[in-house]
C-alpha cells in the first residue's frame, strides 16, 4: 500500500465544486492538487496548484498526467472507463478503482451489484427499445419511471410512464438510449449513508442523514435523520456491505428509499464525495472530503464524529444571490463554488445550518 507523504501531488479528474472542495481539503494535508478537465476556467482549477486542460479522450495528455501525479481520483462518475484505462496504462493508481465506476455508470448492472452485495433496490426490468415498455409496466405496476441506464443525474434522463400509451414519447423523451423501468417506490423519506474505506480496509460512517429533493434535484439535507434506529443501522450494514464487495478506496454515498414499514431499498451509489454529504465540512472532526484525500493517500481515516445537528441547503440557481443573508446568519456556514454564471438547476453553492452543539462548557 502506497502512503503518500505531504508534498505528494493528488490527481483529480473532474474541475467541478466537488474536486474544488477535495482540492481544498488536500491543500489542508500539504498536498498538492493537479486538475485534469477539459472545463475552461473551472471552480476546481481555481483553487488547484496545478491543471491539465484537455479531453478525457486526449491520451498524450492523460499520460503526462499519470507522470505528473501520485495518485488519481476523481469527483463525478461519468469519468469514461477509457480514460482510467488510459491512466492504469501509464503507471497510475486511480482510486477507487475502475469497477466502482464501471458499476455506478450503468444503472442496470448497479441494481444487480447491490442486490448482491446486499442492498435490496426497487423492482425494476431491463428496457431496450419503446417496445419492451407495456410488458414492464404490466409487471411493475403504473405508473413506473424510466431512466437511461447511463449519464442520468439530478432527475435527469428520466419519465414517468402512466400508461403503455405512453411508451413511445417516454422513450423519446429520455433520448431513446438503454433504459431501465424502475416501480415507483412509495417512500416516507430519502436518506443516505456516507461512508470512507481506506486503504488498510478500515471503514469509517458518517451519521446517516435524511434528503429532500425538488424536481429531481437534492435541495436539503439533515442530519440527524428522523428514521428509526433499525432503518440506519440497515442502511449503514448495506453500505458497508458494498464498500467491502468493491473492495473499495476512499468516500462512497449510497442514497436509499425508507418505505413505510421502515425497510431501505438503495436507490444509487455514488463512488465520490456525494452533495448530501457537504455537512460534514461544518458538523465533523474531518469531512467527507478530507477522507477521501486521506483514503486515497493511504492515510488513516480521519475521525467523522459529529458535533452538532445540520441543516444542509443547497444555493441553486439565483438562490446564490441570497449569500449576503446566509453569510448574516448565526450558526450559518456558507460555500459558494466561484461559478460565474448561475443558470436554472445549477448548484452554486450550500449553506449549513448549525444547532445543538456539543461543547465541553455545557454550552
Ligand atoms: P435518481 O436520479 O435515481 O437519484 O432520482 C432522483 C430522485 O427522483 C430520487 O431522489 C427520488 O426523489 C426520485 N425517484 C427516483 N427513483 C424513483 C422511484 N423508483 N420511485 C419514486 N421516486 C423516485
Amino acid at each position: 500500500m502506497t502512503v503518500l507523504s505531504p508534498g505528494a501531488t493528488i490527481g483529480i479528474l473532474g474541475g467541478g465544486q466537488l474536486g474544488r472542495m477535495l482540492a481544498l481539503a488536500a491543500a489542508e494535508l500539504g498536498f498538492d492538487v493537479h486538475v485534469f478537465t477539459p472545463e475552461d476556467d473551472s471552480p476546481a482549477a481555481r483553487v488547484a496548484a496545478r491543471c491539465t486542460r484537455a479531453a478525457y479522450d486526449d491520451t498524450a495528455a492523460l499520460a503526462a498526467f499519470a507522470r505528473a501525479v501520485d495518485v488519481v481520483t476523481f469527483e463525478f462518475e461519468n469519468v469514461p472507463a477509457a480514460t482510467v484505462e488510459a491512466l492504469v496504462a501509464a503507471g497510475a493508481v486511480v482510486r477507487p478503482g475502475a469497477r466502482a465506476l464501471a458499476v455506478a455508470q450503468d444503472r442496470l448492472l448497479e441494481k444487480a451489484f447491490l442486490t448482491e452485495a446486499g442492498a435490496p433496490t426497487v423492482a425494476h426490468r431491463r428496457i431496450d427499445g419503446p417496445d419492451d415498455i407495456p410488458a414492464a409496466l404490466g409487471a411493475l405496476g403504473a405508473p413506473a419511471l424510466l431512466k437511461t441506464r447511463r449519464l442520468g443525474y439530478d432527475g435527469k434522463g428520466q419519465a414517468w410512464v402512466r400508461s403503455p400509451a405512453d411508451a413511445a414519447t417516454a422513450w423519446a423523451s429520455i433520448g431513446a438510449a438503454p433504459a431501465i423501468l424502475e416501480a415507483a417506490a412509495r417512500f416516507e423519506r430519502e436518506i443516505s449513508v456516507i461512508a470512507a474505506r481506506g486503504a488498510d480496509g478500515a471503514i469509517a460512517v458518517y451519521d446517516v442523514c435524511e434528503n429532500r429533493h425538488a424536481d429531481g434535484i437534492l435541495a436539503e439535507t439533515r442530519v440527524p435523520a428522523q428514521a428509526p434506529s433499525a432503518t440506519t443501522a440497515a442502511a449503514v450494514a448495506a453500505t458497508r456491505a458494498v464498500l467491502a464487495a468493491l473492495d473499495y478506496v476512499g468516500v462512497l454515498a449510497i442514497e436509499f428509499f425508507v418505505m413505510p414499514d421502515g425497510a431501505v431499498l438503495a436507490n444509487e451509489m455514488a463512488p465520490r464525495v456525494h452533495n448530501s454529504g457537504h455537512w460534514t465540512q461544518d458538523a465533523c472532526i474531518a469531512c467527507q472530503f478530507e477522507n477521501q484525500i486521506r483514503a486515497v493517500a493511504g492515510w488513516p481515516l480521519g475521525d467523522v464524529t459529529r458535533f452538532a445537528d445540520v441543516r444542509m441547503l443547497n444555493l441553486i440557481g439565483d438562490a446564490a444571490a441570497d449569500w449576503r443573508a446566509h453569510a448574516a446568519t448565526p450558526g450559518a456556514a456558507v460555500h459558494l463554488y466561484g461559478k460565474r454564471e448561475a443558470r436554472p438547476g445549477r448548484k452554486m453553492g450550500h449553506v449549513t445550518l448549525l444547532s445543538n452543539l456539543r461543547s465541553s462548557n455545557g454550552g
